[in-house]
């Protein structure tokens, strides 16, 4: 088949043929942690990356492979791999460009977790992050300097529903020579393709819409091919002799996979943040179904936003599908199947009025968690955003006064109906 085939296609097929051995027609969990060498001379070519096979489950394994052969083909990457969770996903994804000293311009619009992740917690390999408004463009070329490997931000922001103009991003990472990564998780490559809007590097939470049941954590880091790592000297785990990799040069022997085979063959090997065969196997099954799954969060997120936008009890609503929305031009551009199913709003009565909501309600979950096919809440400032300062918390859209919904995929009415009876208890 020579046309490219369409995502509903490729969702269930990509990455997935007949199981050589027996013919399965799902994708078996190879539930093994290594796998036999032909012969010496097959070790020998796997190990110098001469040949592609199996060595060892914390590398690569056949059923982990199939998941990201399927997220890499949804997303239109060259190459990809899963990692233990979206959080790894991201270290995964800057390993191979930092060095200490070395840091990352990052958006302020971010999930709680990554904001503490580059906040705090990468200082103790010596990278630092510098976070900036995405929407301030001159701040992010001044934030730029010769230290900066990598520009990260999300494409629907989690938690505000902020849309990023990733287009007007790229182009300012391209012209200082280093990639955009983009966190997909909340958007998924079904509303919003990053590496189309000129992204290098896009990582998924898995443990979100792409298994959409809740149910595993995991992430995976997929490379669009496209960044050139040896027109500077500033990626020399790539375009240099690698000392990790009996001196391979990863760009020269592996052009547009030089990435991907960095990030498995030292970053998995080294690292060990893998995915597990099993928790491959539920997110397959899950994603499956992502495209339906996904117009219906989206359906239902403007149903319920805009009843919450018109609902006297509620102060504002951030949802960048309303017709209100500042960007609402952006999700044209960047997200046109919708702007997903997460937003949050903002309750008359504040802190108090938020707590009591959440204890309130019985169809939603209180969770921290998103994406699933139930509807969730969280109070964001008293849960994922307590450890930011004040500033950060107004910065991130996780004000004391505003609650986070992950919209489901019920029927909208009771979704409804449950936030109606929960707002009438908290504005009592
Ligand atoms: C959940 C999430 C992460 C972290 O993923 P885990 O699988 O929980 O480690 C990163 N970014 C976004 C946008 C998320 O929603």
């Amino acid at each position: 088949m020579t046309k490219q085939q369409g995502f509903d296609t490729l969702q269930v097929h990509a990455g997935n043929t007949p199981d050589a051995a027996t013919g399965a027609r799902q994708v078996p969990i190879y539930q093994s942690t290594s796998f036999v060498f032909k012969d010496a001379d097959h070790a020998a070519r796997l190990f110098n990356l001469q040949e592609v096979g199996y060595i060892y489950s914390r590398l690569t394994n056949p059923t982990v492979d199939a998941l990201a052969a399927r997220i890499t083909t949804l997303e239109g990457g060259a190459g990809g791999f899963c990692c233990s969770s979206g959080h790894a996903a991201q270290i995964m994804a800057l390993f191979p460009l930092m060095g200490p000293g070395l840091n990352i311009v990052a958006s302020n619009r971010l999930y709680g977790g990554t904001i503490t992740q580059f906040g705090r917690t990468i200082s103790r390999f010596g990278w630092s992050c510098k976070f900036v408004d995405f929407d301030d463009l001159d701040a992010v070329k001044a934030a730029i300097d010769d230290n900066t490997r990598a520009v990260f931000c999300e494409s629907i922001a989690n938690p505000g529903g902020y849309i990023t103009d990733l287009d007007a991003i790229s182009a300012i990472s391209d012209a200082a020579g280093i990639p955009l990564i983009v966190d997909n998780t909340s958007a998924t490559p079904y509303l919003c393709r990053p590496i189309e809007h000129g992204a290098t590097i896009v990582v998924n939470s898995t443990t979100k819409y792409l298994t959409g049941n809740g149910s595993v954590t995991g992430g995976c880091v997929v490379d669009s091919g496209k960044f050139d790592w040896s027109a500077s000297d500033k990626f020399p785990s790539l375009s240099q002799p690698e000392p990790a990799y009996h001196g391979l040069n990863f760009h020269e022997a592996l052009g547009a996979m030089a990435f991907t085979f960095h990030g498995i063959a030292v970053g998995l090997r080294d690292l060990g943040m893998t995915m597990n065969p099993q928790a491959a196997h539920y997110t397959l099954m899950g994603i499956e179904t992502l495209s339906l799954r996904m117009d219906k969060h989206v359906a239902n997120a403007v149903k319920v936003a805009n009843w919450l936008e018109a609902d006297p009890r509620v102060d504002y609503v951030t949802y960048a599908g309303l017709d209100s929305s500042p960007y609402k031009d952006r999700v044209a551009k960047i997200c046109p199947k919708g702007a997903g199913a997460l937003f949050t709003f903002a309750v008359k009565g504040g802190y108090d009025a938020c707590v009591k909501l959440v204890d309130s309600l019985e169809l939603f979950s209180h969770v921290a968690n998103l994406g699933d096919a139930r509807s969730l809440i969280i109070h964001s400032a008293s849960t994922t955003h307590r450890q930011l300062t004040p500033e950060q918390q107004e910065a991130a859209g996780a004000s004391p006064n505003v609650v986070r919904l992950s919209i489901g995929i019920e029927d909208a009415d009771d979704i409804i109906a449950d936030l109606d009876q929960a707002l009438t208890k908290a504005t009592a």
